[in-house]
This record gives C-alpha cells, sequence and structure tokens, in this order.
C-alpha cells in the first residue's frame, strides 16, 4: 500500500484529525493555503473524482455534508468558504486518492491560479 492517505487513515503515518467518522475522517493539510485548510478523505481508497461511479454517490455526499458541518462548527459559515476537489494533472490533483480540500478563513480569490 504506498497510498499516503491510506497510510494516514491506517494511523501509519501521523497527522493532525480534526474529525472521524465511520466512513471519511477530517485532518489539516500539512501545507496550508487558508487559515482553514481540512482535507475530508473516504476511508474507502477512491483514486478520484473521475474514478467515482454511481454506488459512490452516498460517500460523495457525506463528504460534502461533513465538509459543511467542519465549517458551521468552525463558525465559517457566515463568512463562506470554498470546498475544492482538485482532478487529474490539470486540476492540480497530487494525491490519487479522493478528497475534499475545505478552505476558509480568508477572501478566495476567483477564478483560481
Ligand atoms: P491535491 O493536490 O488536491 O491532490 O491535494 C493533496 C493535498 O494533500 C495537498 O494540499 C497537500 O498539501 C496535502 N498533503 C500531502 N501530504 C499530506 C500529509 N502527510 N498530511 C496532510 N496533508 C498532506
Amino acid at each position: 500500500m504506498s497510498c499516503i492517505f491510506c497510510k494516514i487513515i491506517e494511523k501509519e503515518i501521523p497527522s493532525h484529525v480534526v474529525h472521524e467518522e465511520a466512513e471519511w475522517i477530517a485532518i489539516r493539510d500539512v501545507n496550508p493555503q487558508a487559515p482553514v485548510h481540512l482535507l475530508v478523505i473516504p476511508r474507502r481508497h477512491i483514486r478520484g473524482i473521475d474514478a467515482a461511479s454511481a454506488p459512490d454517490g452516498a460517500i460523495l455526499g457525506a463528504l460534502l455534508l461533513g465538509a459543511a458541518r467542519i465549517a458551521r462548527s468552525l463558525g465559517e459559515e457566515s463568512r463562506g468558504y470554498r470546498i475544492v476537489v482538485n482532478t487529474g494533472a490539470n486540476g492540480g490533483q497530487t494525491v490519487d486518492h479522493l478528497h475534499v480540500h475545505l478552505l476558509a478563513g480568508r477572501p478566495l480569490s476567483w477564478p483560481p491560479g
């Protein structure tokens, strides 16, 4: 198993876990791009959103709702935040294990770089 997020989920390598559920965990991004930068990661290895299919709909929904719930718990819902799923080389995906970025705590420009 060479996937770094699988190793984090298995606690083989350390991370700062902020929330755990049966199907997913949320950790702090090691290279934060905003005051709040969390990764919501399914425990089951899915390579990315392009590898997901209809049976994965429940976990995809859980990741989005989980990110929103965490944002609310941090008091960020009134200021707003961004949820991002980078996909493939042009999308900026660097870890081939599906994850949702939750970015908050500062104004985020658009379009992204
Ligand atoms: P992406 O580029 O969308 O695939 O996002 C991968 C993210 O994982 C990047 O923002 C990295 O900073 C983050 N990352 C990589 N390794 C670790 C790690 N060991 N712990 C926490 N975050 C990590």
